[in-house]
């Protein structure tokens, strides 16, 4: 990294706050993307530190008259090499603006950092008395900004949907150096084109989240999980849609192959409590009386049965409950070594069997194991491709192709959660046009003239 950079960089956030030495730099580097797909880094980068807007306004005004990329780095637990740089680069490390800045009890809207983690949110809100954030992402590690701009979601999305559902407003710097601020302590704002929501979803390309307002809702104190074991995979995805429309939105309805679940909780020295059947689907329930918690179970349960289903399983206490969530969230590290992709389509919720159907046919096709596991109340169900050593499989592009295309085909996409970043850029035509791409294009180029701004990532401009 040219020397006038850093010196720059110091002369902006101070010397402490830049990170020169390779071996602290490696940690900044990688972002939790499969190491078979992820993209190569690059090492020649520089880590700085800022703890303002102002510095952060310097720094991107220098880096857009000298030419220099940056990229912005939250918790790194991207899963689709977003914070990755590829090319010599300033990061751009919110770590330090952390602040939680108010808790606004009556517009029910908390104003916080972008550097602000999910686990800070967590614990402040388990302090407070009545309110809570409902969105959550499987690593606690991720910011606020990266959350935003990933516009992440997690298992409470069937209830609370994605990050979109709940950002009112923001303070961006962009990629010329000038701040805006979008939104507010609103809950209607119908000025002009909506930025904020431009920025959700963006990958880090538009701009860099300074704050944010996210609204909070009131907490119910009343949770139990079931799980719902079926022998047929089918019978257990079709039920999922039948819930729904009675009424009954539980904060996650998650789908877990069995096979899976044991392998987790034979690696935690756990059990998984579900006997019977092949796949069992896992419910989070909240609501404000006790009684509704019966109620809703006794209907879930009666749905399930009249759908095949051979056993049920209550969760009360919140042991019982721990237990069974923390097997769920090792699911993924209990294989990670094996793991080369986990995809992460999403199909409308009743074309999930149809996808199924697809994946099961690729897997003979390919000779291919395939599980799958996930947010089925979302129609988001995370797919892996797996090997024995975690290398990629010489067909890997052709199967991930196919699977992609079978989801675009039933009126999906090719990522629900997780993003295009640098590991499906080349995959974006599947699902829109060259005109679609172009205007995308074009939004870029508004934004960030002289694309220093996390290049190649989402969108790729010439
Ligand atoms: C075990 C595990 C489970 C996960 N489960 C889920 C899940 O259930 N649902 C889900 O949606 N995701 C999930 N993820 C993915 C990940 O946690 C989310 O994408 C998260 O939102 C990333 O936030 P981050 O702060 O770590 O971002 P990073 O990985 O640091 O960065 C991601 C992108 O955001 C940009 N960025 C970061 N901060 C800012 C900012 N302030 N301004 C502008 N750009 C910024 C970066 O440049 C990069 O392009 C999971 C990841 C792991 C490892």
């Amino acid at each position: 990294m040219d020397k006038q950079i850093t010196k720059k960089m110091e002369e902006i956030v101070g010397k402490d706050w830049v990170v020169t030495n390779s071996k602290d730099i490696e940690s900044y580097i990688k972002d939790e993307t499969e190491e078979a797909i992820a993209p190569k880094p690059c090492f020649d980068c520089i880590v700085v530190k800022p703890t303002t807007t102002e510095e952060i306004s310097q720094i991107m005004t220098y880096a857009n008259n000298e030419n220099v990329t940056v990229v912005v780095r939250g918790g790194g637990t991207g899963c689709a090499g977003a914070a990755v740089p590829i090319k010599p680069s300033v990061i751009l490390s919110t770590e330090r603006m952390n602040k939680i800045l108010e808790i606004d009890d009556n517009n029910m809207m908390v104003e916080c950092e972008a550097g602000v983690t999910l686990f800070d949110l967590e614990e402040e809100f388990n302090k407070h008395d009545s309110l809570f954030f409902p969105v959550h992402p499987g690593d606690e590690g991720a910011q606020v900004g990266g959350m935003i701009v990933q516009n992440a979601g997690g298992v409470r999305a069937v209830r609370h949907g994605v990050m979109r559902n709940h950002v009112k407003g923001m303070e961006i710097v962009l990629p010329t150096g000038e701040v805006i601020k979008t939104g507010g302590k609103l809950i209607k704002d119908n000025t002009g084109y909506d930025l904020t929501h431009l920025m959700i979803g963006s990958e880090g390309t538009l701009g860099i989240i300074t704050k944010a307002y996210l609204k909070l809702y009131p907490k119910s104190s009343n949770s139990g999980s079931l799980l719902i074991s079926f022998e047929d995979k089918k019978a257990a995805i079709e039920v999922v849609p039948k819930i729904l429309k009675k009424g009954i939105t539980p904060l996650a309805i998650e789908y877990l192959e069995r096979q899976f679940m044991e392998k987790s909780a034979d690696d935690l020295g756990l059990e998984w409590p579900a006997k019977k059947g092949k796949v069992d689907l896992y419910f989070i329930l909240d609501e404000k009386k006790q009684d509704d918690l019966y109620e809703v179970s006794e209907k879930i349960v009666e749905e399930c049965e009249k759908n095949g289903a051979v056993g049920s399983l209550i969760a009360e206490t919140y042991k019982e409950q721990r237990a069974i969530l923390e097997i769920r969230s090792h699911g993924y590290p209990s294989v990670q070594a094996q793991v080369v992709d986990i995809l992460d389509v999403c199909v409308p919720i009743g074309s999930i069997n149809d996808y199924m159907d697809g994946i099961e046919r690729l897997s003979k096709k390919y000779d291919a194991y395939i599980p799958s596991f996930g947010h089925v109340g979302d129609g988001n169900i995370h797919n892996f491709i797996i090997t024995e050593d975690g290398t990629k499989p010489e067909n890997y592009d052709e199967l991930s192709q196919e699977i992609f295309e079978i989801a675009v085909g039933l009126g999906g996409t090719i990522t629900a959660e997780h993003g295009v970043g640098k590991i499906r850029n080349s995959r974006l035509n599947i699902q829109y046009s060259e005109k679609h791409l172009d205007i995308l294009r074009g939004i870029k180029k508004v934004f960030d003239p002289n694309n220093i701004l996390n290049p190649d990532t989402g969108i790729t401009i010439q």
